[in-house]
């Protein structure tokens, strides 16, 4: 819990401000903040973007960065991914799953992204994963928020894994998962859905579901998922990963689909980076783009986030953690290009999973936590154009990472030009 000034940061409205830090919460934000303690830490934003940390609402941490072993995704597909993660998991090592894990910490601290959910499967003949997660959770603490979600990769009923399920959230894992999807059957997928929301209810817990993760029209169990919210009055404490196959519904099916979203107030997470190259791997062309129809899930005033769900692992052999680039392939492959589209993509990697996360104290205002990303950006929109340089990432009013502005030199005729992309660079009309 630190105290530090923050000066001439911009916020996501355009008003200029001072944040002053104490004791770990934002103690003020405005304009100019006069009377400021001498034995306060200062630095200078220099007029860029001030967001509050970036957060990942899907993510396994228990595969990342195991790129390449025991081999590669041939395929690309899903269905592959899930078999080499077969492969895979009787040789984990709960080492190699710490170290892996911390690392990619790391990466998230670097890149600004201080919350992540992060699914772990709990299907296998031991519970090591979780084991390992829960130490990397408590490790970090102070540095990410980290909520583990017991996933049974392998079907909760077609891998018979209850007793492990039940075992990892005494073992103190956050959340209850499923899959009901891969399941043997529909009617087993909602029974795996009944069983899952029936113990989260039982608990006290909330309820985050890889649904639908299929180009399959006919892959409903989200309909499921909404009927045992509302039976069980889980309102607002579930969430439906994925949710793919909307993409390929009727449309006449997704308008009797998304009212029960809404009464059930279901949280979506879309992964775009993943299922833009796992989806549409059956079609020749026109090939599908595979992502939920997350434009009409915004404007339907559901809570919709996207999350980078995998990092150099059996089913993505890319990424470095930048939610920053999660959120612009959701907006081109969701078309969502207006100026308000656009800032819905940013929020859905901010403020709208911190309230599927249900994360107290989220913010820039008086009284959140102390935690803050200044980013070479000049607007939300900028930033997502530009993945700009994490100049400062704060938590609790302490400084833990910074970066250099990016910029580069450009010679031309004995002159040489600073180019940095940024419409701080030359004169600009707003829009
Ligand atoms: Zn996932």
């Amino acid at each position: 819990m630190s105290d530090l000034f923050v000066k001439n940061c911009m916020l996501e409205n355009g008003e200029k401000v001072d944040i002053l830090i104490l004791k770990g919460k934002i103690a003020d934000v405005s304009p100019f903040i006069h009377g400021v303690s001498e034995s306060v830490p200062e630095i200078d934003a220099e007029g860029w973007l001030a967001i509050p940390p970036f957060l990942d609402s899907h993510f396994h941490l228990d595969a990342t960065l195991s790129y390449g072993i025991p081999r590669i995704n041939q395929s690309g597909t899903l269905l592959e991914g899930i078999s080499l993660w077969g492969e895979l998991k009787p040789s984990l090592k709960y080492d190699d799953l710490v170290e892996r894990a911390e690392n990619l910490c790391r990466w998230s601290i670097a890149k600004g992204t201080l919350g992540i959910r992060s699914h772990v499967d709990v299907s296998g003949k031991d519970l090591l994963g979780v084991e390992a997660m829960l130490h990397v959770k408590e490790k970090f603490k102070d540095l990410i928020d980290i909520q583990l979600v017991a996933f049974p990769q392998d079907g909760l009923l077609r891998s018979n894994c209850l007793e492990n399920l039940n075992n990892a959230l005494d073992l103190g894992v956050d959340i209850v998962g499923g899959i009901p999807h891969f399941e043997r059957t529909m009617v087993q997928g909602a029974e795996s859905i009944k069983i899952l929301c029936e113990i989260a209810e039982k608990r006290g817990l909330l309820v985050d579901m890889h649904c639908d993760e299929s180009d399959d029209p006919m892959s409903r169990q989200i309909e499921s998922l909404t009927y045992e919210t509302v039976r069980l009055g889980l309102h607002g404490r579930v969430a439906g990963s994925h949710l793919t196959s909307m993409h390929s519904m009727d449309n006449y099916y997704f308008s009797k689909l998304l009212p029960l979203m809404q009464e059930a107030n279901i949280g979506v997470i879309a992964n775009p980076l993943i299922n833009i190259t796992l989806q549409g791997r059956h079609d020749s062309y026109p090939k599908r783009r595979g992502m939920t129809r997350i434009k009409e899930q915004i404007n339907g005033r559901l809570k919709v986030a996207f999350g980078h769900d995998c990092v150099m692992d059996p089913w993505y052999p890319l990424g470095s953690h930048d939610m920053l680039e999660v959120a612009s392939m959701a907006l081109h492959v969701g078309h969502m290009t207006g100026q308000n589209e656009m800032k819905e993509c940013f929020r859905a990697v901010t403020q709208y999973p911190a309230e599927i996360m249900c994360l107290d104290n989220y913010g820039l205002q008086k009284g959140c936590n102390g935690d803050l990303v200044i980013l070479q950006a000049t607007d939300t929109i900028e930033a997502l154009r530009l993945k700009p340089s994490r100049l400062f990432v704060i938590r609790r009013g302490k400084i833990i990472s910074s970066e250099e502005p990016k910029s580069s030199n450009v010679l031309i005729n004995g002159e040489t030009y600073k180019v940095s992309f940024s419409k701080k660079d030359f004169s600009w009309t707003q829009v």
